[in-house]
């Protein structure tokens, strides 16, 4: 049976659906281009476990930049603040993703925050363990516990497909490098850091993340701590700031969600206290977020009277 929640999301997706013609599926990273254009999907997670969805659920895609926030949770825990962030900075860019421009201009050299393809292979360099392998291991292990869902991997293919052809952040990891904001091997930081961009979930796994962070880091079935709450609440901001890019600023006005992009066409939503949102729409913008996806969101925003502003 399909409740009200149900059919109110399904007329949304009709609503949306007709945006997603005017955007393009990623290619730059060649097995992103095999994805459907018309694909629009939406779960919401909220209190007492509930989670309503609509539209093609089942399809699976990767992280991609949603990644990032991840990744950067993990770090500050391994870290702490200071550490992380006398490598990466805390400020918006005007710039697209995956812009070198700001790293050759500012001085010192680093990254202007943690959101954009630099400031992410930084983080991503940071991650501890000796391996490529238990580096990633420990990433998917805390998706696992904020998801409950330990079936989620990576996809080889995707990930294959993104280092052969990762030129752009191999040129940003050697400028990194050469200014000490990068200590690893450059190689085996691409290994990783394709790897966690190309872990594989669903709407449903999106929608308990956003749930997890926008709840200050408390997983609700297990009801643990799966992020100390200051680590969770700087996730959060960076999510409002920095989160869907140079696009942000607009995205905060219009829906108010704490949100973040990537470009499979995953956009991961976190309202504070009581619900996760995770999208899938893989027709982007050209600023490289979900065209369709935002469209969505700001739907159930306004609907549900969701802005935090
Ligand atoms: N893996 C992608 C890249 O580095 C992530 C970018 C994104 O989702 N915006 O280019």
């Amino acid at each position: 049976m399909i409740c009200s929640e149900q059919e109110t999301l399904l007329e949304m997706i009709d609503l949306a659906l007709p945006y997603t013609k005017h955007g393009k599926v990623a290619t730059y990273i060649p097995a992103l281009g095999e994805a459907d254009p018309d694909t629009l999907a939406v779960s919401i997670y909220t209190t007492n476990g509930e989670c309503y969805s609509a539209g093609n659920i089942n399809q699976k895609f990767t992280l991609q930049s949603i990644s990032k926030v991840i990744t950067l949770a993990l770090a500050l825990m391994d870290h702490g603040e200071d550490y992380v962030f006398s490598k990466v900075g805390m400020e918006p860019t005007g710039d697209p993703f995956n812009s070198i421009a700001k790293l050759e201009t500012l001085v010192p050299s680093k990254p202007l925050n943690p959101m954009i393809n630099a400031g992410a292979l930084a983080v991503t360099d940071m991650i501890a363990g000796s391996t490529v392998e238990e580096r990633l291991g420990r990433i998917l292990s805390f998706i696992h516990e904020m998801t409950n869902n330990t079936s989620i991997h990576y996809c080889d293919k995707v990930a294959t497909s993104e280092y052969e052809t990762a030129d752009l952040n191999r040129a940003l990891c050697y400028f990194m490098k050469q200014h000490r904001v990068v200590i690893g091997d450059v190689e085996q930081l691409l290994e990783l850091y394709t790897k966690q961009c190309a872990i594989e979930v669903d709407c449903k796994d999106l929608a308990i993340i956003g749930y997890v962070i926008g709840n200050e880091g408390v997983n609700p079935d297990t009801k643990r701590r799966v992020i100390p709450m200051q680590i969770a609440r700087i996730v959060k901001t960076f999510m409002v700031t920095c989160g869907m890019y140079n696009a942000s600023g607009e995205f905060a006005i219009r829906v108010g969600i704490p949100a973040k992009s990537g470009v499979s066409g995953g956009i991961l939503g976190a309202v504070p206290y009581g619900m996760g949102i995770g999208i899938y729409g893989p027709a982007l913008d050209e600023k490289g977020n979900s065209i369709g996806g935002m469209k969505l969101l700001e739907g159930i925003s306004h609907r549900f009277n969701l802005s935090i502003f």
